[in-house]
């Protein structure tokens, strides 16, 4: 990384640039005490270790791993893409022609104002 972490030759603007970088490197890690429960931690990514002390107890709580919450999406949404991603590969098959439905039709208001032969 081009920015020092600490020493003298670091420049201010290297600094600030430094802590954004390590701030938008930061990931929430979930531990689970087995006597308090879960809990998560902030840490840089990749350093998370397998075991984290509790803050309440201060026991060793192990890591834990869960699916990340990525999708905004609503579950109506993505079943409405997955379906319409799944008739682009494989469209629904009919094994016949629709029945033809007709629709009755009045006759348009104005018609009946016309003159008659
Ligand atoms: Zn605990």
């Amino acid at each position: 990384m081009a920015y020092a972490r600490s020493g003298r030759a670091a420049t201010h603007q290297g600094w600030l640039a430094s802590t954004e970088i390590r701030r938008l490197l930061m990931a929430t890690y979930e531990y689970l005490c087995s006597r308090c429960g879960p809990f998560d931690v902030k840490l840089e990514i990749g350093t998370a270790p397998k075991g984290y002390g509790c803050p309440v107890c201060a026991a060793i709580a192990r890591r834990v791993y869960s699916s990340p919450g990525l999708s905004l999406t609503s579950k109506t949404v993505a079943a409405l893409h997955a379906q319409e991603e799944q008739a682009r590969e494989a469209p629904a098959v009919v094994s016949e022609v629709p029945p033809r439905t007709r629709v009755p039709r009045r006759p348009h208001p104005a018609l009946s104002r016309l003159p008659r032969p």
